[in-house]
């Protein structure tokens, strides 16, 4: 199949790992931040064949396992309201908040459903004008222009019972933020590809310009992995850090502008909570002024309790970079994909569940 075969080419990439190893003198840390990287990595067993000089480190790309625990709570203390249908991707269903989850809170009786867009979301409330419809919005800049469309397409039909809990999280800003925790000493970045789609690759020029870190776009295929690899050990080897990209298939260095001019007209850059990381400036997205009444935060009102973190859990510093799924006690015991006790043990796209399912020795 175009654009995946090439992808895959088992020459192309035992060339790329030779050139990687012929490269690689000294000893560097690489962090990629994208979920979506994390899987692929694992998947196709880059890190075995990457040489002993190399680290791999995943960050806090999972949408689900960076959403707080009090935000998560908020979506659940919105589901316990009367006449509400509360919209979410799957992903979010299990993730455990304070005291409950969606799921459990659907399995009380609640109305929660599952939608694959937000635009299912606002046919439930067409279809349902005596109920208020929520959407939960989660996500990066990849999700976040499909959500303005849908608040956008809402508006226009005159559907007036849509609502959304605005969760947005910003890809560059956190990057910044775990370069500044400076808890990993990291040379080089595996920018996101799904996101980068959408922002491009200038609002990554702060990495090499103000910490010195090599930047690398990937795709998700062990070719494109491998290519990015290869390009950011080039970067630190010859002590030339900049802002590359090894997905020119999917990523302009100017981004998508007119998803960018669609997600900035509905919303605006706000603070976020981050798991593991706390409240971080200007690293989310609340909806603006003008499209203020689709705020389900602001138009409902919730008491979502005192907050609880999962006893036992790292998830917050798995997602700093700091320790690896087998770090944690629970680890495969108390905590698995069944029986998750955090959010990187729930989402298809968190360190932990794919520790489980594919790092087979757990050394990853
Ligand atoms: Fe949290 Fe489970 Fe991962 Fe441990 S294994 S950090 S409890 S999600």
């Amino acid at each position: 199949m175009k654009f995946i075969d090439e992808y895959r080419d088992r020459e192309l990439g035992k060339r790329l790992i030779a050139r990687i190893h012929h490269q690689s003198t000294k000893p560097i840390k690489l962090m990629e931040f994208c979920g979506g990287h994390t899987v692929a990595i694992f998947k196709h067993g880059i890190r075995q064949l990457l040489p002993k000089t190399i680290e791999m480190l995943s960050g806090p790309g999972c949408p689900v396992c960076v959403t707080a625990n009090s935000d998560l709570d908020k979506a659940i203390a919105l589901a316990h309201l009367p006449n509400v249908i509360i919209t979410t991707f799957g992903d979010m269903l299990r993730v455990p908040g304070s005291y409950s989850s969606l799921q459990l809170t659907k399995a009380e009786g609640s109305d929660v459903r599952v939608v694959y867009s937000a635009q299912d979301a606002v046919y439930i409330a067409r279809d349902n004008p005596d109920k208020s419809v929520i959407f939960i919005g989660i996500g990066f800049e990849t999700t976040a222009p499909t959500i303005a469309a849908s608040i956008q397409q809402a508006e226009q039909a005159g559907i007036k019972n849509y609502y959304v809990l605005p969760l947005h999280k910003l890809c560059p800003p956190i990057m910044k933020s775990i370069l500044d925790i400076g808890e990993v000493n990291l040379d080089g970045i595996i920018c996101p590809g799904h996101v980068s789609t959408i922002i491009g690759s200038y609002p990554y020029q702060f990495i090499p310009d103000d910490y010195g870190v090599a930047s690398v776009v990937s795709g998700f295929e062990p070719v494109d992995i491998l290519l990015c690899v290869d390009m950011l050990v080039n970067q630190i080897e010859t002590g030339q850090p900049k802002v590359e990209i090894a997905y020119r298939r999917g990523v302009k260095a100017e981004g998508n502008q007119p998803a960018l001019k669609l997600m900035y007209t509905v919303f605006e850059v706000s603070t976020a909570n981050w798991r593991g990381i706390g409240v971080v400036p200007s690293s989310g997205l609340k909806l603006n002024n003008r499209y203020q009444r689709f705020d389900a935060e602001t138009h409902f009102n919730i008491d979502p309790g005192p907050i609880r973190e999962p006893q036992g859990c790292i998830c917050g510093s798995i997602l700093r970079g700091v320790t690896k799924p087998p770090d944690c006690k629970l680890f495969g015991k108390t905590c698995t994909p069944e029986h998750p006790v955090g959010p990187c043990m729930v989402s298809s796209e968190g360190s932990c569940a794919t520790y489980y399912h594919y790092g087979a020795d757990y050394g990853g």
